[in-house]
């Protein structure tokens, strides 16, 4: 779905629509799409800007990525508000290196003469996937010794205490 600078100078456009798996690449071969994303909200272009654009609106998806510790799919519910800033690349390139001050928001940039919704949204939905990606909370992970899935087998290996300056890291 786009939206072209044309039409939103005339007025701002609403959308209430659902993607298929599918329809947006999210570029990374671990991260697929479960079910329809469901996406609604308003494309406006601000006033007293160089052709800033201001998508928002709500986003509701299921993804799944390999678990953390055992490596099978690990679903992520994605239900949350977006409210993103876009300026025109060409401005972006005048601006260059312009730290962001606190509280400020980060604004991306579109080419050309509009803003495609899915790689609004696939960029939303990687940045909103938790850092950490568990089939479950209590996942047993993969044994270190006979490299069986400990959630499907429990195996008898022995396994040596963790050092401890390795756990430190781990958790973070
Ligand atoms: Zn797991
Ligand atoms: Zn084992």
């Amino acid at each position: 779905m786009f939206f072209s600078v044309r039409d939103l100078e005339l007025r701002k456009v609403e959308f209430d629509t659902s993607f298929p798996p599918g329809k947006i690449d999210f570029l990374d071969p671990n991260l697929h799409q479960q079910g329809d994303l469901r996406t609604r909200g308003s494309v406006e272009l601000l006033s007293h800007t160089l052709g800033e654009l201001r998508v928002k609106g709500h986003l509701a998806v299921s993804m799944t990525a390999p678990c953390d510790r055992c490596l099978e799919a690990a679903v992520s519910h994605i239900d949350s508000d977006f409210d993103l800033f876009y300026e025109p690349a060409s401005i972006a390139v005048e601006q260059e290196e312009v730290e962001l001050g606190e509280g400020e928001t980060e604004i991306g940039y579109y080419e050309g003469d509009g803003i495609e919704l899915g790689e609004v949204l696939r960029e939303f939905v990687i940045l909103a996937m938790p850092m950490q990606k568990l089939c479950q909370a209590e996942c047993k992970g993969i044994c270190p010794v006979c490299g069986q899935n400990r959630n499907l087998t429990a195996c008898h290996c022995e396994v040596k205490p963790a050092d401890d300056r390795w756990a430190v890291l781990k958790n973070l």
